[in-house]
């Protein structure tokens, strides 16, 4: 395989991109915007939107498959398209409204909160505040969740968004949430990464940790979630998938995203295989990489813009690969409030001073500085 399409040409596409030139494969993207990231990577570019499929028709033309770094798509139009798709448009169809994800989730015997769709500005039978209210589609990074407490809230967020179809779901007080990156590749074969810890402020993410004091049940059960989505959704290429662990010892599975995810991005430094580099050889038919872990662990944090600004900030980048074993990805895009600007990975553990027992103190530590230098 010599080319691969990608609907989309974000941060997503750009670090797939350089992934892709180490195994020797270009990426043609489909983009709207000629500052997207991934355009300087690319070989080929087809600019326009990405649910524009007039204009996938096109870039099926100089590709020989096409993934996907952004799901917000048209599938149905797709659909009529003679082009291969990876993952298979079967194995996105019920996923991209979150309504039906719950619904296929639940009947494949998955544990989920419990969930209705919101069909008029009141609690369905069987749920009490606080709730949570979430548009079907096109969410992402909290954009179209919202954590509802009393019904007059209820019924304000239901008339300021009459056109919007909302799913409704139980509060989960959950003790922490976790992430779990999958991969299948085209013989079938299913890999998983290492579970991480995700902290999401806002309902955006902050940060993303490796553990090392999950019990043996729980990375099983974590395991065993994600082995049987991927099998029963047939996918090929590499999902990332968000769960609750609550008090209680249960894990409820909460989001399933068809691409590569923000939760693995430290994987680019911290395992053998990045899930750039996966998600490429699932889809080009290649043996798939080992997932293991190749440093003691690892913190990555994102980098969100806190003010409307041009500036590149690049003195606080120099602070920031002032630390230690860091890894700095700058996105070069414009900042705006709340924005994916650059994520920093850096690697604890390695130094032989520091036992396993420290090491998430220490990328604790060290998730603190970053941020500090960042949003000071
Ligand atoms: P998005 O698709 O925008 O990422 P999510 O459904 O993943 O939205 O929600 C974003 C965050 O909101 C989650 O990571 C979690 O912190 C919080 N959240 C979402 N659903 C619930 C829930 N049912 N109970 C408690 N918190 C939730």
């Amino acid at each position: 395989m010599k080319r691969i399409g990608v609907i989309g040409g974000g941060q997503l596409a750009w670090m797939m991109a350089s992934a892709a030139q180490e195994l020797g494969i270009k990426l043609v993207i489909q983009t709207p915007d000629a500052t997207d990231v991934a355009v300087s990577l690319a070989e080929d570019i087809v600019f326009a939107a990405v649910d524009d499929v007039a204009a996938t028709k096109i870039l099926a033309t100089k590709c020989d498959i096409i993934t996907f770094e952004n799901e917000f798509v048209d599938l149905a139009g797709l659909g009529k398209l003679d082009a291969v798709f990876l993952p298979p448009l079967a194995a996105l169809a019920p996923l991209l409204d979150k309504y039906t994800q719950r619904c296929y989730l639940r009947d494949l015997g998955l544990p989920v909160p419990k969930f209705a769709v919101l069909e008029q500005p009141e609690l369905p039978s069987g749920f009490e505040f606080p709730v949570v209210v979430k548009a079907r589609r096109n969410g992402y990074d909290g954009q179209g969740t919202f954590m509802i407490k009393a019904k007059s809230a209820l019924v304000d967020l239901y008339h300021r968004y009459p056109d919007t179809p909302f799913l409704i779901e139980e509060f989960v007080a959950f003790d922490r949430e976790l992430a779990i990156i999958a991969a299948r590749g085209a013989s079938g074969e299913v890999v998983t990464y290492p579970i991480l810890e995700t902290q999401q402020e806002e309902q955006v993410c902050r940060r993303v940790f490796t553990l090392d004091d999950l019990p043996e049940s729980l990375v099983e059960t974590c395991g065993s979630i994600a082995t049987k989505l991927m099998i029963s959704l047939n996918a090929i290429g590499v999902f990332g998938i968000e769960l609750f662990a609550t008090c209680d010892g249960r894990v409820l599975v909460n989001e399933i995203a068809p691409r590569t995810h923000n939760s693995g991005h430290l994987t680019i430094e911290a395992c053998a295989t990045s899930q750039f580099s996966q998600l490429i050889r699932a889809v080009a038919g290649l043996p798939l990489g080992s997932t293991k872990l190749i440093c003691g662990g690892a913190v990555m944090v994102n980098l969100l813009g806190y003010e409307d600004s041009q500036s590149d900030y690049l003195a606080k980048r120099q602070q920031i690969s002032s630390i230690p074993d860091t890894y700095i990805h700058w996105y070069g895009k414009e900042s705006r409030i709340g924005r994916k600007l650059g994520h920093v990975t850096v690697l604890v553990g390695n130094n032989p001073s520091q036992t396993s027992q420290n090491s998430r103190q220490q990328a604790e530590v060290i998730a603190r500085q970053v941020e500090t230098i960042w949003y000071e």
